[in-house]
């Protein structure tokens, strides 16, 4: 079918559904997107819960001391089984809802024509018949039957399999056709990567092709990145070897010290319980969810968990100029004609304001030549200029915006204008060739071609340039490049325009009608400030040891500028793309690490220079936002893009997307990125002495044969009640006060350290002694063994409560006001578990239990001492190593 009868057949037109019509149809079509992939039953989820060695263990040894008759044994080891399960299923649930909440973040939006306007839309309310406009870097948003094609082309991997991008074509196929050669379609969730086109909706939702290939639906992500994996296998290896030793343990207490099997069973019990980490897997994830929020309240949204550990390893940041360290709002200051300069008065995108020549207003009439610069400047631009209350916003590109502000001050009618020369062909701007033509025919059959872009590009093609008086004159090259470069030095970006007659004849504008012949009519400089959080920003990064590096597609006067009034490094250094070009890797290796700025690139110099950085072992981070940014946001260590301005195909490619496309927000992901890197570490740092002190206390006892300091069933106690509170409470601890003064962790570097291992032993040892020794105090004080256990088991408790103190402050120093003061999170836990032990000590039902007996005032002030001396002893203990490391 022809277009034509395509649209009618689903009652549409050329000019799009009216708002009234496409609601009608939502309601009769049903939203535009697929199902979600089917998600775990929550019965599967929380028997997915008891599926983990620790718990089978703990089964098996209920069942056993259940049939030796020991009950209060087996209600405890069930109460711990039950609680770990419910905490994990919770806790689990939060996580993934907070995951959904950050990727309905990223919708799709369309650009469509409703009531006749273009507007930009969510994917989701496309209906059949909409007349849809996609151009390169958008996803399909729906199926189109092309309607006008403009050098599209589409990847259609995701349904064909074949990655090379397919050409497309209005002109339709045959019937029989297959999905692949079906050239007048545009398949949903494929990938525009050239050209622009508009087509009509033909299907949405599950009638598209992509919704009829079931099993091809998004799968769902799992929180899982390589740290959790390197934890999951971690702790089933220390799970492993704990069992191990547990099991030689019960032997030897069985059979060298001719211990009763019943005890010695509970003790290897109790041991295993405390020693296995098990609530280490859940708690990681769980402050890997916490950082993603984190990041996504401060508007970096993560796609790919795993970038939330990279991120902290971040060493350089390579950033894009325009939107990301510039605020985007431009506006024309400076226009360049053959013989004036003028400068340009007025505040935001309102199109009125003085211009000025030697500070003097001009007339209009006297300068026609700023008419046929607004003339071409308004032509040239896909944007719309809005007004509301006062306020004028921009719809489309700022620049253009800008551009058309400009053309309402030189006092054209922007609405006569685009009515007065329709368009008929157009040559999209593309970072990779920097400009933008268009051919247009007035109503008397007369073509123009005109072009917009970097200077240095328009010189190349013009021959001519426009007098005063509007006649058309020999091109000086040298005057314009002067010019150019003054404007650029001023940190505005510069524009050329320029325009060329054709013969009416002409409709299709190629790259060869503009390569020649072409007359140029003046420069514009745009201002753009920078973002002053940028600036902050910036200084912030340099302090933590990042490099910043900015990439921009602009003129080096401009970039050097802008590099200055942000606080580069060293801004004068500029590379530019032609330069980069004449390099070969070897070269650019040597010089990449000094130079901060590189002007004048195109997205291929991207990738270079982010393999030049990776070569010499920097974790980079790389931002775009067009379509040919993909392959170097791929292969940076961490790709970002931006969600304001950024395509669909650098977002697919991206691991976060900056919703604000702010640099300040990147700044602050990496600040997020340090944080959780810590707060994991934190974890496992509290984790590690705490669990092996605990399996300790029986070991040691049970190798020397004494009596011991705290009964199993009160060890499943302990570990049940401060596992999951205490070591949860480090998932929510906030960024340390010095966590961007350090410089980045190396890559390389593993979780468990040396400085790890030691101290794990040095607290476990502690931990240890604290505990014989109260107990040891209190069997000589005369206390029957049941108070001296409780007091051992206080002991232990507030201990690990001080620990908790110690390790808040892993870099910093503990004993400060603000490190007593905690967090929410912290004082929640230490108020339950303090509660906890109260109830265990002083309340009947419970002493029943675990074989408690109230402890006497003065040893519970020495139980608190003693947890006091112990954060004394490893503060000072850290603080001196620190320092003997430093000097
Ligand atoms: P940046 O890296 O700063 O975003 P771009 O790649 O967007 O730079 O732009 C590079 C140059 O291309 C600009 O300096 C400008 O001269 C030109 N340019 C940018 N946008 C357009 C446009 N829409 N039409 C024509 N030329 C443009
Ligand atoms: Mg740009």
């Amino acid at each position: 079918m022809v277009s034509e009868d395509v649209l009618d057949t689903l009652h549409s037109n050329a000019n799009g559904l009216s708002s009234a019509e496409a609601a009608g149809r939502l309601e009769a079509h049903g939203p535009n997107r697929l199902p979600e992939a089917a998600r775990r039953s929550p019965l599967i989820r929380i028997l997915l819960q008891f599926h983990n060695i620790l718990i089978y263990v703990l089964l098996g040894s209920a069942v056993i001391t259940a049939i030796l008759g020991h009950l209060a044994d087996t209600l405890v080891i069930l109460a711990v089984v039950l609680i770990n399960a419910a905490i994990g299923f919770f806790q689990e649930g939060k996580a993934e809802k907070a995951m959904d909440a950050i990727r309905r973040m990223l919708a799709l939006k369309a650009s469509v024509l409703r009531d006749q306007v273009r507007c930009s839309v969510a994917g989701e309310v496309l209906v059949p018949g909409d007349i849809v406009l996609i151009e390169a870097g958008d996803k399909v948003p729906a199926d189109l039957r092309l309607i006008h094609v403009s050098g599209l082309q589409v990847q259609e991997s995701i349904i064909t399999g074949e990655s090379v991008p397919v050409e497309k074509q209005a002109q339709p196929v045959d019937e029989t056709a297959v999905l692949g050669d079906r050239v007048c379609m545009a398949y949903s969730g494929t990938l525009v990567t050239r050209g622009l086109a508009r087509g009509v909706v033909v299907a949405t939702g599950l009638n598209t092709e992509i919704g009829r290939m079931s099993g091809m639906l998004s799968t769902v992500e799992m929180l899982t990145t390589p740290l959790t994996r390197q934890m999951n296998v971690f702790s089933r290896w220390l799970t492993l070897l704990i069992l191990l030793v547990a099991a030689m343990l019960l032997v030897f207490g069985y059979f060298v010290e001719r211990l009763a099997f019943a005890d010695m069973f509970m003790a290897v019990v109790g041991l295993s319980v405390a020693a296995i980490p098990e609530g280490l897997p859940a708690v990681v994830t769980i402050t890997l969810a916490v950082g993603v929020q984190a990041m996504a309240r401060r508007n970096a949204i993560v796609r790919r968990l795993p970038a939330i550990e990279t991120l902290g390893s971040v060493s350089v940041i390579c950033t894009d100029k325009t939107g990301t360290l510039t605020c985007n709002e431009m506006m024309v200051a400076s226009v360049v004609t053959v013989e004036h300069v003028f400068a340009l008065e007025g505040a935001g995108y309102a199109p009125t304001g003085d211009i000025l020549l030697n500070d003097i207003s001009v007339s209009l009439q006297e300068h026609e030549l700023l008419e046929e610069l607004g003339r071409v400047a308004v032509l040239c631009n896909d944007s719309a200029l809005h007004e509301r209350g006062g306020i004028w916003t921009v719809e489309g590109d700022p620049m253009e915006g800008a551009l058309l502000s400009l053309s309402g001050k030189v006092g054209l009618d922007i609405g006569k204008v685009r009515a007065g020369w329709t368009r008929t062909d157009v040559i999209p701007f593309d970072a990779e060739h920097r400009f933008m033509a268009t051919l247009n025919h007035d109503h008397k059959g007369q073509a123009m071609v005109f072009v917009k872009g970097a200077p240095e590009r328009l010189f190349a093609m013009c021959d001519h340039q426009l007098t005063v008086a509007g006649c058309s004159e020999a091109f000086d090259k040298g005057y314009w490049h002067q010019q150019a470069e003054a404007i650029a030095a001023q940190g505005m970006r510069v524009l050329a325009f320029a325009v060329k007659p054709v013969v009416p004849e002409h409709t299709i504008l190629e790259f060869s009608d503009v390569e020649y012949g072409l007359t140029l009519v003046s420069l514009v400089g745009l201002i753009d400030p920078p973002r002053p959080e940028a600036i902050d920003a910036i200084a912030g990064c340099q302090g933590a040891g990042i490099r910043v590096k900015m990439i921009t597609g602009d003129h080096k006067g401009t970039a050097t500028a802008i590099g200055k009034q942000i606080g580069l490094q060293n801004p004068d250094r500029v590379l530019t793309g032609a330069e980069l070009d004449g390099m070969d890797d070897r070269t650019l290796a040597a010089v990449v690490l000094d130079t901060d700025i590189f002007a004048r690139t195109s997205p291929e110099h991207k990738l270079r220079l982010v393999m030049a950085l990776q070569a010499h072992g920097m974790t980079v981070a790389m931002t775009g936002d067009g379509v040919n940014d993909a392959p170097a946001l791929k292969r940076a260590d961490v790709g970002i893009a931006m969600g304001l301005r950024g395509s669909e195909a650098a977002k697919e490619a991206a691991e976060l997307v900056l919703a604000d496309d702010n640099f300040a927000s990147l700044a602050a992901a990496v600040r997020e990125g340090r944080t959780v890197y810590d707060n994991i570490k934190k974890v496992i740092s509290w984790t590690l002495p705490t669990s092996t002190g605990e399996a300790m206390t029986i070991v040691v006892a049970l190798l020397f044969g004494m009596t011991l300091p705290i009964t199993p069933i009160q060890i499943l106690w302990i570990n049940l009640i401060t596992a999951v509170t205490l070591g949860m409470a480090l998932a929510f601890e906030p960024t340390e006060a010095d966590s961007m003064r350090r410089p980045p962790r190396p890559q390389s570097e593993p979780l468990l350290t040396g400085d790890l291992a030691w101290h794990t032993v040095f607290v476990s040892a502690l931990f240890i002694a604290g505990v014989f020794s109260m107990y040891a105090n209190a069997v000589d004080k005369g206390y029957s063994i049941e108070l001296a256990r409780t007091i051992a088991l206080n002991t232990l408790a507030v201990m690990e409560i001080f620990h908790l103190f110690f390790i808040r402050n892993f870099y910093g120093t503990s004993l400060t006001w603000k490190a007593v003061r905690g967090t929410k999170a912290v004082w929640a836990t230490v108020i339950i578990v303090t509660a906890a032990q109260f109830a265990i000590t002083y309340l009947p039902p419970l002493q029943a239990l675990f074989a408690t007996v109230a402890v006497p005032l003065q040893d519970g002030v020495n139980i608190v001492c003693v947890g006091i001396a112990l954060l004394v002893i490893i503060e000072a203990e850290k603080q001196f190593r620190l320092r003997w490391r430093k000097g």
